[in-house]
């Protein structure tokens, strides 16, 4: 049965992919919280499309302790949360050239800085982690804590939370405008008007364009296309092919299961904030990366799909009060680390908005750097 929309609340949370999904969980048990979602169904967009992994290294030295602060909840949820972990085995590879061995090297002195567990390996010990791996693939960085996600599991473990808590979540509902009425908003949907305290903004690929429905300056987050293909191939490549990410990004790939894998050309292309979709160029284009660097035989794409990474101009995800609108806050921009990190932006948004970490401490991250107002 499809939530009615109630006419008030104190927060209103417009998405509910995995950002708005993991805040209503946090916010329920100490605010009113209305979680309104454009599509018919909560994750169609980013959410239900990534390539679902936690790599603590991905995307950068600045989000890689909101991951490890995850790394936890994810592993080892407690039993209110969920009775069982949502991360599979799977380990890392960052990939070189011959001649990108300053650039691996460079990865490796980063990421131990911050105590990541990373190993330097070269020649012989990179190409025995990856069969058919071509001569010229001498450099990597090899990550043992690298996971898969079971996104839907954790994806649907946070609506369950959240409704439990008393969330109520509205589908066939986007925001199409706002505007300031006394203490807080009247907000216009497809679902009807309610009234809401606070607006928190988790809405995507279309963060700046509902920051605009509610009169609030956008911060210029752009979605970019990312493409990712299922192959089947003509080899028996391993399942548990380590996640290949190449230190240039041009491409990542890891086993999907016996003889199949998931590969990325790492596209960027800047795209509308819409329905995604692969274009057939990057599709080539993956396919020919690959190529250059193992030797596998391709039987079949037997799947491919797009979504869209939104990003800050810093590229850094943005959680907490706008600056010149406090009742309007922000949840977005969290690039190709969303999944993943979460648990931790949920919990330390929650606490920025009153609200106890949800499931134990979340470690000393100081949210200040991750503030809309550093674009004031
Ligand atoms: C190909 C790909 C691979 C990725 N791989 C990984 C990975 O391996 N690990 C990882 O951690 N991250 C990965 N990511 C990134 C991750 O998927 C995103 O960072 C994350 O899903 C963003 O979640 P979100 O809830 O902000 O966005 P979304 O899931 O897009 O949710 C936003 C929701 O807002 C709704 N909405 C929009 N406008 C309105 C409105 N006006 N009113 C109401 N609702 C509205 C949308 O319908 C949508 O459901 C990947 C992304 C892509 C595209």
């Amino acid at each position: 049965m499809i939530a009615a929309l109630p006419s008030s609340t104190d927060v209103l949370i417009v998405g509910a992919g995995i950002a708005g999904a993991s805040l209503a969980a946090a916010l329920a048990p100490h605010r009113g919280v209305v979680m309104i979602e454009a599509e018919d169904m909560p994750g169609r967009h980013a959410t239900g499309r990534s390539a679902a992994f936690w790599h603590e290294s991905y995307g950068g030295a600045g989000v890689q302790p909101l991951s490890a602060a995850s790394f936890a909840v994810l592993d080892n949820p407690p039993p209110e949360f969920s009775d069982r972990g949502f991360l599979l085995p799977r380990t890392a590879l960052t990939l070189g050239r011959h001649d990108e061995a300053s650039a691996v090297d460079a990865f490796v002195a980063e990421f131990s800085a911050k105590d990541v567990d990373v190993t330097r390996l070269a020649g012989a010990q990179v190409a025995r982690k990856i069969p058919g791996l071509r001569p010229e693939w001498t450099e990597a960085a090899y990550e043992p804590a690298c996971r898969d996600i079971d996104v839907g599991a954790l994806h649907a473990a946070y609506l369950r939370a959240a409704r439990r808590a008393g969330a109520t979540v509205v589908t066939r509902a986007p925001l199409t405008a706002a505007r300031r009425a006394g203490d807080g908003w009247e907000v216009q949907t497809g679902a009807g008007t309610i009234r809401a305290a606070l607006i928190v903004n988790a809405a995507g690929a279309w963060a700046d364009e509902v920051a605009a429905a509610c009169g609030v300056t956008p911060l210029g987050i752009r979605p970019l296309r990312r493409t990712v293909l299922q192959l089947r191939l003509g080899v028996p490549v391993p399942a548990d092919l380590p996640l290949v990410v190449h230190v240039g990004s041009e491409f990542y790939f890891k086993g999907e299961s016996e003889g199949r894998i998931w590969l990325s050309p790492h596209d960027e292309t800047p795209s509308p904030a819409c329905d995604a979709a692969p274009d057939e160029i990057d599709v080539a284009l993956a396919i020919d990366r690959l190529q250059s660097v193992v030797d596998w035989p391709i039987a079949m794409v037997e799947r491919k799909w797009a979504g869209l990474r939104s990003f800050a101009p810093d590229r850094m995800p943005v959680f907490g009060a706008d600056g010149r609108e406090p009742a309007f806050i922000w949840c977005a921009g969290q690039g190709g680390v969303g999944i993943q990190t979460a648990p931790a932006i949920s919990a330390l948004l929650a606490a920025e908005l009153g609200a106890p970490a949800p499931y134990g401490a979340i470690g000393a991250i100081d949210p200040a750097s991750f503030a809309p107002t550093r674009f004031a």
